[in-house]
């Protein structure tokens, strides 16, 4: 093949027979012969039938590092190294047999051996040439080292072909491996699905996950397995994927287990793709988050609903409160809040136990579940307050009716331990439109209105107004200013005279309390007091009159012939009555005036020794111990029944004024009168009579036989100064009605307006 290349060239000066062999005249060749062999790129070797090199051109003694001389008359085996003799020799014998049987020839990976016994790699052609009847060789020989080293070059990229395709074909096994492995052991559920969605292969985690086994599921179409009501997710996710409108798509769904259960499930379903970018199936991995789901719907339900009663809380309220008030407005319709106060529930915590007090609200919560639409909200609000939100209403007039309905579930009493209990709740109700900027603000206005309601006598519910909310910001300001009254000297203690009503004469002192505003005026106490009483500043207020009127009594001279002085009586709020220092309170206040304890009475209201009947009684008792008596003030108006005034046994019982001078006079209220007289008398009670106005109503309670009495018609409550001049008077009452003292105070409801005109 190499040899080929210089036929042509040979051929210009070697005449060939018809065999091919070349026939010419050796011994005289041409001097253009003699001139190309020397410029031949090759060695050149004439080599006689007995392997000897009989002729060399130069560039064999180039390539062999011998002279030609040396070249000359050596054999041709000297050349080549003994590793590869038999090579050589095979071809030179197959030259051997003649040059007819024998073609042209030559071979490769050969060496030459140099004369410094270095080795060179090389190619040889050999051609048999007949001259003169002797068989000869032409021996050309190229020195192969750089096409060697080419070859090498090539042969060492090709190995390295090899060994990276190898390497890869190793890696492709790896990685497969390395998928199957992923793919099998993968915590995940893992599905092969085609276009249309069939399975193709699964996990063993997914068969774990949906409870079927491999065979149940390879083959079915994998929506199957999916709740009915989440299918349309999962086809629309499917139908993302197959438009090209995305490659990857997520998306929870629900799925049904084998034994029925339903499972949630977080879904990744991407395309896989073959080098060309063709889709050839969906690749889905599958989460189990139903119990993450579950974990989080409770700490969702934790976060928006009250742990003790399962009703919505506030949060949730004020959420679903925003969304009614929006749809309100668009609606064009109303809705309400009405927010809802169990009446005195210190009272039943104290007598129940908190145990006690939580059993009764799950009790009322079950109730006005039962009341509620499920298109409204019920919330706990905290305590004892619930919230009710209705909506769809289409006049106020309904709200009243909602507000009726949710009251109405206290009609019937509720059955705890084995008692029977009565309770009562006020609310305030505020119907809203949605025109308004801030339904954040129903909630405070809700708040007002049932203030309102606590304020007109509680177990009741009152509808919002804006003079409401007036009303309430001025009740906010007389408060903050009422914490400075007291440092500034405004508030008093003024007393009003309780007479005989026989002998007209003053037994006794009712201490009241008054506040002199710099710019309202005189501020009557019920204003005052019931404000200061949703503070810690009653304490302050209650050891104020407390202080002032028992130092106050303890200065009093006995009246005329009386054998002591006139007692006195103070008012005292139901936190100063359960304030648990009470009792020690006292007793230091009348050892350090020296006041003798039985000319010191306390007037509790019939709601305050009602509300926790035990508490109360453990007071009274050791009040008694002390000798400190107690009054029970504005009775009748109450909610005492005959039986805890057995138990309580106050010494001393005041009839309320509307009983004694009643806004309209009424045979009911004339029969009340005469039965709470009679009743008092039958309990061994003092009765003193409240508001007397006229002659007549003295004459009639003097008619029933009650024995005490106070009223305009005696005196007003009075500075302390004019105490003395009643004191000193003697007998202020007798024979004739007792001159009204100058200041007098102005008639309770004007003082009210002047009040709370801010
Ligand atoms: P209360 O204890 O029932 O006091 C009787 C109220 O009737 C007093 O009102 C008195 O001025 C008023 N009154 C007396 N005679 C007549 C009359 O003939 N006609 C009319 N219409 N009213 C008469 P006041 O002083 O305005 O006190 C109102 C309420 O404020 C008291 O009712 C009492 O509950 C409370 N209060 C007054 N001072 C104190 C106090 O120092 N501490 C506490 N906790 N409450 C007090
Ligand atoms: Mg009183
Ligand atoms: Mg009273």
């Amino acid at each position: 093949m190499i040899w080929s290349n210089y036929l042509p060239i040979v051929s210009v000066w070697m005449a060939t027979d018809e065999s091919g062999l070349i026939v010419s005249d050796f011994e005289d060749p041409p001097l253009s012969w003699q001139h190309l062999l020397e410029v031949l790129p090759d060695g050149v070797a004439y080599v006689d039938e007995h392997g000897v090199i009989c002729q060399a051109n130069e560039r064999l003694e180039a390539m062999s590092g011998y002279a030609r001389e040396e070249l000359v008359g050596r054999a041709i085996g000297t050349l080549v190294p003994s590793w590869c003799r038999d090579g050589p020799v095979t071809t030179h014998d197959e030259l051997d047999q003649g040059p007819s049987a024998r073609a042209m020839t030559g071979g490769s990976g050969l060496e030459l051996l140099r004369r410094d016994g270095s080795e060179l790699s090389i190619e040889t052609a050999l051609a048999p040439l007949v001259l003169d009847g002797k068989l000869w060789t032409v021996v050309a020989i190229r020195d192969n080292a750089a096409q060697k080293a080419a070859e090498d070059l090539r042969s060492d990229v090709e190995l390295n072909a090899v060994a990276s395709e190898l390497a890869a074909a190793e890696a492709l096994a790896n990685s497969e491996q390395r998928f199957r492995l992923a793919f099998e052991s993968n915590m995940a559920g893992m599905v092969f699905v085609d276009l249309q969605d069939g399975v193709l292969a699964v996990n063993d985690a997914f068969c774990q996950m949906l409870g079927h086994s491999r065979a149940e599921i390879v083959g079915k179409n994998i929506t199957s397995f999916t709740h009915p009501e989440d299918r349309g997710i999962a086809e629309e996710a499917h139908r993302r994927l197959t438009s090209g409108e995305v490659d990857q798509v997520s998306y929870v769904k629900r799925d049904l287990h084998k034994d029925g259960r339903v499972i949630d499930l977080e879904v990744s379903k991407s395309s896989a793709r073959d080098a060309s970018g063709s889709r050839l199936y969906f690749v889905i991995s599958v989460r189990d988050i139903t119990e993450e789901r579950a974990l989080s719907a409770q700490l969702t339900h934790q976060a928006l609903h009250d742990s003790l009663t399962g009703l919505a809380n506030r949060v949730l309220f004020e959420d679903r409160l925003s969304q009614a008030y929006a749809r309100a407005a668009r609606q064009a319709n109303r809705g309400a809040v009405i927010l809802m106060d169990i009446d005195d529930f210190k009272g039943v915590n104290d007598s129940l136990g908190h145990l006690g007090g939580d059993h009764l609200l799950v009790a009322l919560a079950r109730r006005l579940e039962k009341v509620s639409r499920l298109s409204d909200t019920l919330c706990r609000f905290g305590g004892d307050e619930f919230l009710y939100l209705a909506e769809g209403l289409t006049s106020p007039a309904q709200a009243d009716q909602v507000a009726k309905r949710i009251l109405g579930v206290l009609d019937e009493p509720f059955f705890l331990a084995g008692s029977q209990l009565e309770l009562h709740a006020s609310a305030g109700v505020v119907v809203f439109d949605g025109t308004r900027n801030d339904w954040s603000e129903l909630l405070q206005d809700a708040d007002v209105a049932l203030y309102e309601a606590k304020r007109q006598g509680k177990g009741r519910h009152v509808l919002y107004t804006s003079s409401m909310r007036k009303r309430a910001v001025s009740r906010f300001a007389l408060v903050q200013e009422l914490g400075q009254a007291l440092q500034s000297g405004e508030l008093s203690m003024h007393y009003q005279p309780i007479v005989d009503l026989t002998t007209k004469e003053v037994v006794g002192f009712e201490a009241l309390m008054r506040w002199q505003h710099p710019e309202r005026g005189l501020v009557p106490p019920d204003v005052f007091i019931p404000l200061a009483e949703q503070s810690a500043l009653i304490f302050r207020l209650g050891a104020f009159a407390l202080g002032q009127a028992v130092a106050e009594a303890a200065s009093w001279e006995p009246i005329g012939a009386q054998a002591s002085p006139p007692y006195v009586t103070v008012n005292l709020s139901a936190r100063q009555f359960h304030d648990p220092d009470l009792v020690s309170t006292i007793k230091g206040l009348l050892s350090a005036s020296g006041l003798a304890p039985e000319r010191l009475m306390l007037e509790i209201t019939e709601s305050v020794a009602l509300a926790d009947v035990a508490g109360t009684m453990s007071v009274i008792k050791h009040l008694d111990r002390l000798g400190v008596a107690i009054v029970l003030d504005d009775f009748g108006t109450g909610y005492s029944s005959l039986s805890y005034l057995a138990l309580l046994r106050p010494k001393i019982i005041k009839i309320d004024r509307s009983f004694v001078s009643p806004s309209k006079a009424s045979v009911r209220n004339n029969t009340l009168l005469e039965a709470i007289v009679s009743l008092g008398q039958k309990l061994d009670m003092t009765v003193i009579a409240e508001g007397i106005e006229t002659q007549e109503q003295l004459a009639r309670l003097r008619h029933l036989g009650c024995e005490l009495g106070q009223g305009y018609l005696f005196s007003p409550a009075v500075p302390k100064l004019e105490v003395a001049a009643i004191l000193g008077r003697k007998s202020p009452g007798r024979g004739r009605r007792p001159a009204l003292p100058t200041t007098v105070d102005p008639p309770p409801a004007r003082n009210r307006a002047r009040a709370l005109r801010s």
